[in-house]
């Protein structure tokens, strides 16, 4: 691609202002996934910090998120897996009832038991939920969700630190009112949970950027593209290590561009991961912060419905930059590198800027290889000849979410649960019209979704494969329009 304009586009149709919708829970950086633990939910808290000292909270509309319910969760996750998510806390970890379920569910190591597990999952699911829900209704050009983005959790199975995946419940939320959603994912892992999710639909197409090659999660090689009707609306890109910004935008502005050119989604969700950063503590490419934001500008500037969530990040001052910059591009402005003096400025020194330079670490990534695995893309890419025609004739209803507006966060009360109780507990009779249930067993199940609630023709059709290529208790998700 022709650039000269350095790390950024041009303005003009990008110089256009958005309506941006930003979530965030208050309480998010107090919870704590144990001593030495890298990741740290305070780095939302640093971010957010960041962004209310540069004033960016006065530009859009900022949201709490309401707690997505056990019920919303189970629009994906198993009802046994939810259950004990829902239960476990770290003193009764240990109990029989729990304790069997630790391996099956590969809670304990990477993944622990801590205070607050539950609700932390569940503002980092509402906040998603909530961001799809204000796309939906198209109240906001861009919704933001830092506390999201948690792209390996798995149906039944937590993995990479991740528990809820609020990326599959957002995207579901979409679903409900566009036809195709594009899933782009810049992480330096893997977006494997996604990409798992909906490896066998046309209605979600999934793009990954990741380090491959003895990396977790190990999955997301350059001929995974997807199952079925699926096939080619999956696309993996397998990079080494020190990607610089160069040769990430070499990469993906060719990509994406191709993807909305063939694909032509009505909503994207970009997942934002900030340990593809440089000198990131678990990671390994070398972008700048300017580097890593130039794909959120790149997609901005085609103007479709935009999620954009956190994820990884795990060099946690510079986490907190990465996403207040990116905060910045949402909103089409551009602060001063000099930062705003703030809670917690010592961690920014000694430079106290908002941009860091890239380290000088070798590029591994030579560019001949990159450009042969480019035109492998745009090759697979092509034989999407036409935009899939998706059957869409009837919109089922928005999760619920209270209507509230700009909120002071000083505040606001008690979070409550999605469907308005204050009281967890859900009644039978709320619970049947939309209850997902699915054994284990590989078989085809439909499930029709009650009229009377949702007043559509809307089939789920949950599938578990049985083919040796998609893992065992995983699952995709299909849904059609009758
Ligand atoms: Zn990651």
């Amino acid at each position: 691609m022709g650039d000269t304009s350095g790390a950024s586009l041009p303005s003009g149709p990008d110089g256009k202002k958005r309506r941006v919708c930003y979530f965030y829970e208050p309480s998010i950086g107090d919870y704590y996934y144990g001593q030495g633990h890298p990741m740290k939910p305070h780095r939302i808290r640093m971010a957010h910090n960041l962004v209310v000292h540069y004033s960016l909270h006065r530009l859009m509309e900022v949201n709490r998120p309401f707690p997505a319910g056990p019920k919303d969760i189970r629009l994906f996750h198993s009802d046994d897996y939810v259950e004990f998510l829902s239960s476990v806390t770290p003193e009764t970890l240990h109990d029989h009832t729990h304790y069997r379920h630790l391996k099956r569910f590969n809670v304990g190591q990477d993944c622990p038991v801590f205070e607050g597990l539950f609700p932390f999952c569940q503002a980092s699911a509402g906040g998603s939920i909530g961001a799809a829900v204000k796309l939906n209704r198209g109240d906001a050009d861009i919704a933001l969700n830092w506390a999201g983005g948690l792209h390996h959790a798995k149906k039944s199975e937590a993995s990479g630190f991740c528990y809820v995946n609020d990326i599959v419940l957002g995207i579901l939320e979409l679903l409900k009112v566009h036809r195709r959603v594009l899933y782009v994912d810049i992480d330096v892992h893997h977006g494997d949970g996604v990409e798992e999710a909906f490896f066998t639909t046309d209605r979600v197409m999934t793009v990954s950027f990741h380090k491959f090659g003895d990396f977790f999660p190990g999955t997301g090689h350059l001929q995974d593209i997807g199952h079925g009707s699926g096939k080619y609306y999956a696309l993996n890109v397998p990079l080494n290590d020190g990607m610089d910004d160069d040769s990430f935008r070499g990469m993906f502005q060719p990509i994406i561009q191709k993807v909305m050119d063939v694909y032509q989604p009505d909503a994207v969700v970009l997942q934002c991961g900030a340990d593809s950063l440089s000198g990131d503590r678990l990671g390994c490419f070398n972008l700048s912060v300017k580097g890593h934001a130039d794909c959120l500008r790149f997609l901005r500037s085609f103007n479709v419905p935009l999620m954009v969530l956190g994820g990884g990040g795990y060099t946690i001052r510079n986490v907190a930059r990465c996403w207040c910059y990116e905060t910045a591009v949402a909103l089409g402005v551009e602060p001063e590198n000099k930062l705003p003096y703030n809670e917690y400025y010592e961690y920014f020194g000694p430079d106290y800027t908002l941009h860091v330079e890239p380290s000088n670490m070798e590029n591994q990534n030579k560019p001949k290889d990159l450009e042969q695995m480019r035109n492998v893309l745009l090759e697979q890419l092509s034989r999407i000849i036409h935009v899939p025609s998706v059957q869409f004739q009837a919109r089922p209803p928005d999760t619920q979410v209270p209507d509230e507006g700009e909120e002071d966060m000083d505040q606001k009360p008690k979070p409550r649960i999605w469907n308005g109780d204050d009281d967890e507990s859900e009644s039978e009779e709320e619970e049947k019209p939309r209850h997902i249930s699915i054994d284990d067993k590989p078989r085809h199940i439909s499930i029709v979704i009650d009229q009377s609630m949702t007043n559509i023709n809307t089939r789920i059709k949950i599938e578990i494969k049985e083919e040796k290529e998609v893992e065992e208790n995983s699952s995709s998700i299909k849904m059609e329009s009758q």
